[in-house]
């Protein structure tokens, strides 16, 4: 059966979720390995063989994470190369769609980023994209080298699948040419005890509904362990980071479950929730346009609210 590479994503030793959702989708392509670039695969291997990696490719020199993305795409593409794999998985999120573009060129194969399912079709893969704020839902194949799919964070359900899982070093000589730009610092953000934005299960967004106060939507979210996300408007404002905006020009998340609060659903905010498998909005406008999308939908103040469901959720 052919390869299928996945780009593993970890963050201070810890394989995040995002991978074990493209190792469930590489099952269902061909034979999972994975490709671990950085120190600790021997660690992470333990967790990559839970859901299905047969291989763990590991690439541990200095400069593998040293360098902005570059000497990453270097190494996938030597794998490519060496194993002629059906289909290359990785994280659609801002690096992870550089190193996708970045090695579609250096093997003249097709890209396809944001996919939120990949299937096996005709004579390689073919994928599902959500395009234009979720209004098309768009097809795809590539048909020329390999399949180099970035596929969203929390679009598929993880299944796991035991497997043998073996270690392999892979020597590559990183270009000169990949180094040319290297990471100075790197500052991790304040804590904030909460789940990174696109890889959340539940984000609970707040908007100028809000009028500064994220006190209740913050609440809320912890008493559901979710994330916190914000609109344009509030990030615009100053009340809330740029890091935390969802949207056309924030980030794009795909979690079970969105609630946006004092949010009226502008396109832009849509692009980049709209996948949300369940979605629900708190509004004190019946004709919000958020309300054409929802799940479920209260009208009410924000502030009478996100307190008393808060409060449910904390008794149940
Ligand atoms: P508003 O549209 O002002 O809505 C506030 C809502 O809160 C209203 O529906 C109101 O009824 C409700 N409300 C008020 N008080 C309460 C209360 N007490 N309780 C309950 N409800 C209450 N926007 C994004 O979000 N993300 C993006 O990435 C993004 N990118 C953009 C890119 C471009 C090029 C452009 C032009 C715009 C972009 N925008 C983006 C902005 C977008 O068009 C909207 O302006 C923005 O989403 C509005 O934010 P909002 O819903 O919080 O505010």
């Amino acid at each position: 059966m052919a390869e299928v590479l996945v780009l593993v994503d970890h963050v201070d030793g810890k394989v995040r979720k995002s991978t074990a959702e493209l190792l469930t989708i590489a099952r269902r392509l061909g034979e999972p390995s994975a490709v671990h670039i950085g120190p600790g695969a021997e660690t992470a291997q333990v967790t990559l063989a839970k859901y299905g990696a047969e291989k763990v490719y590991t690439f541990d020199a200095p400069e593998a994470l040293e360098y902005l993305v570059a000497p990453q795409a270097e190494v996938l593409a030597a794998l490519v190369e060496k194993t002629s794999p059906v289909a290359v998985l990785i994280p659609s999120n801002s690096a992870g769609k550089e190193i996708a573009g970045r090695l579609g060129i250096k093997t003249n194969s097709g890209v396809i980023t944001d996919a939120v399912d990949v299937t096996a079709g005709g004579e390689g893969v073919e994928t599902t994209q959500s395009v234009f704020a979720g209004s098309y839902t768009v097809k795809a194949t590539v048909n020329q080298g390999t399949a180099i799919v970035a596929v969203k964070p929390n679009s598929v359900a993880i299944e796991a699948a035991p497997a043998a899982g073996t270690v392999e070093a892979v020597d590559v000589t990183v270009s000169d040419a990949a180094k040319a730009a290297k990471i100075v610092e790197s500052k991790p953000k304040e804590a904030t005890g909460r789940p990174e934005l696109t890889e959340a299960a539940i984000v609970v967004s707040g908007g100028r509904g809000t009028g500064g106060d994220f006190g209740p939507v913050e609440e809320f979210a912890d008493s559901l362990g979710a994330a916190v996300g914000a609109s344009r408007a509030a990030v615009d404002a100053g009340w809330y980071p740029h890091s935390n905006q969802v949207g056309q020009t924030g980030k794009q998340v795909s979690p079970q479950l969105y609630v946006a609060a004092g949010i009226s659903g502008a396109i832009q905010h849509r692009a980049g929730m709209q996948t949300s498998k369940t979605i629900v909005a708190v509004n004190k406008d019946e004709e919000a346009p958020i309300f054409e999308l929802v799940d479920f939908g209260v009208v009410g103040d924000l502030f009478t609210v996100l307190p008393q469901a808060t409060e449910a959720v904390k008794k149940a």
